[in-house]
C-alpha cells in the first residue's frame, strides 16, 4: 500500500521518533503548529476514526494521554490540544489514522488558530532526543 504512514511504521521512511510500542509510533510533526508537535499513530493502517477497531483506537488513545503527559512536563507546556481529522473536508491530508498532539504555550487562549511551520530537521532531530520515551 502506498501510504507515507505506513511506510514511517515500517521503518522504511525516517522519521524523528517520540515514543514506539509493539502497536504505536509516535513522531515529530515535520510542519509543526508548535515546538513538540507530535503525531500518534496505530502501526496497523486504517484510514480515520470510522475505519479503525476498538481495540486499536484504545491503545491508539492511551498512547496519546500518555505522550501528551510527557511532553507536557518535559517542554514545560501549558496547555495542549488534541486534533484528530476525517476525511478531506476535515483537512485530512495523510489517509492513515493520526492523534495530532500540539502544545500550547502561554496564557488563556479563547481561539483555536493554527499555522503550519517549516520544521528545521537538525532542531526536530535535537527535539525528539530529547523528548523521547524509552520503551
Ligand atoms: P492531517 O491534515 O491531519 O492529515 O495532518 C497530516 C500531518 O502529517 C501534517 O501536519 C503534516 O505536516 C504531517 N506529515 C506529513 N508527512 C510527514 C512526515 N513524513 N513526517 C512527519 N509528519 C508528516
Ligand atoms: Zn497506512
Amino acid at each position: 500500500m502506498n501510504c507515507i504512514f505506513c511506510k514511517i511504521a515500517a521503518g522504511e521512511i525516517p522519521s524523528f521518533k517520540v515514543y514506539e510500542d509493539d502497536l504505536v509510533l509516535a513522531y515529530l510533526d515535520i510542519n509543526p503548529f508548535a515546538k513538540g508537535h507530535t503525531l500518534v499513530i496505530p502501526k496497523k493502517h486504517s484510514e480515520g476514526l470510522l475505519d479503525t477497531d476498538d481495540e486499536t483506537l484504545a491503545a491508539v488513545i492511551q498512547r496519546v494521554k500518555k505522550v501528551a503527559a510527557h511532553l507536557k512536563a518535559k517542554l514545560g507546556a501549558d496547555g495542549f490540544n488534541i486534533l484528530q481529522n476525517n476525511g478531506e473536508a476535515a483537512g485530512q491530508t495523510v489517509k492513515h489514522l493520526h492523534f495530532h498532539i500540539v502544545p500550547r504555550f502561554g496564557g488563556a487562549s479563547t481561539e483555536i488558530a493554527f499555522a503550519n511551520g517549516k520544521g528545521d530537521f537538525g532542531e526536530l532531530e535535537k527535539l525528539a532526543a530529547q523528548i523521547r520515551i524509552q520503551g
